[in-house]
């Protein structure tokens, strides 16, 4: 059974009298273990496909199924059970609590469970191990580089045990040696069976994915799906 399906999905939003078709027939399959990196101009829908996936947002028109449930006919509560369980985002810009210690931010999404907070401490100073960020626990995220941030914020991602990693664009606000430290990383999770989605501006980045969809106008480039071709283009 594929992670992922999605079956002619459509996201439209009406703005004023007329309807924009920010997501205009997306079918794609993707297996649990794959990399895929998503590219295209702005405006083009990889915002609006991204939180479909991320049970942010549901179709308009159009199925998608994640683990076999049909999200798209979830009731709101439902959706953020869903989205708590299986997935795991990543942003640009980190997202991080200012306010709270490296630890405290990792320990966040356990919050929502009941976990006592001994064993929660203890599952989230591992995950910073893990990225190497053991001695930085107790800093703050402005006492942290960018590419430290964004290890924590993966740490955060991976804390409950996702089926799947959602990050938007998360080189972007990095230098490209950070950049490409953090697609080291991912493509680590990946080999350890995590199913990864990027999207990126960036050729090299995107060299990283086994696998590259394009979005132009709301749909998928046909020839990109299940290729490597366009990388170069
Ligand atoms: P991208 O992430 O590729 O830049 P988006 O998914 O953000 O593309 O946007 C796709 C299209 O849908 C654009 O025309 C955008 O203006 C429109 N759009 C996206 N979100 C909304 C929204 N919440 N309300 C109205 N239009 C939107
Ligand atoms: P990105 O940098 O990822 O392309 P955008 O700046 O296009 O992001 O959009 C940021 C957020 O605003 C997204 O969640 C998108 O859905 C929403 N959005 C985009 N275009 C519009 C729009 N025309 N009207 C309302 N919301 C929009």
């Amino acid at each position: 059974m594929a992670l992922i399906e999605l079956e002619e999905v459509r996201r439209s939003y009406r703005i004023g009298g007329s309807w924009i078709r920010a997501l205009d027939g997306v079918s794609l399959t993707i297996q649990q273990g794959d990399f895929l990196a998503v590219r295209g101009p702005s405006g083009s829908g990889k915002s609006t496909f991204m939180n479909i996936l991320g049970c942010l947002d549901r179709p308009t028109e159009g199925r998608y199924r994640l683990d076999g449930i049909d999200v798209g006919r979830l009731h709101h509560d439902a959706l953020a059970a869903i989205r708590n369980r299986s997935i795991g985002f990543v942003f640009q810009s980190f997202n991080l609590l200012p306010r709270a210690s490296a630890l405290e931010n990792v320990e966040l999404p356990l919050l929502y469970r009941r976990m006592w907070p001994g064993k929660r401490r203890r599952r989230a100073l591992a995950m910073l191990e893990q990225f190497g960020l053991g001695s930085r626990a107790s800093h703050k995220p402005a006492e942290l580089s960018g590419g430290q941030q964004q290890r924590v914020a993966i740490a955060r991602a991976l804390v409950t045990e996702p089926s799947v990693i959602l990050a938007d664009e998360p080189t972007g606000a990095l230098d490209s040696q950070t950049g490409q430290e953090i697609m080291s990383i991912f493509r680590g999770l990946n080999g350890e069976g995590l199913t990864v989605i990027v999207v990126t501006h960036e050729a090299e980045v995107a060299e990283s994915a086994d696998r590259i969809v394009t979005f132009r106008d709301g749909r998928v480039v046909p020839e990109d799906v299940g290729t490597r071709s366009g990388l170069n283009s």
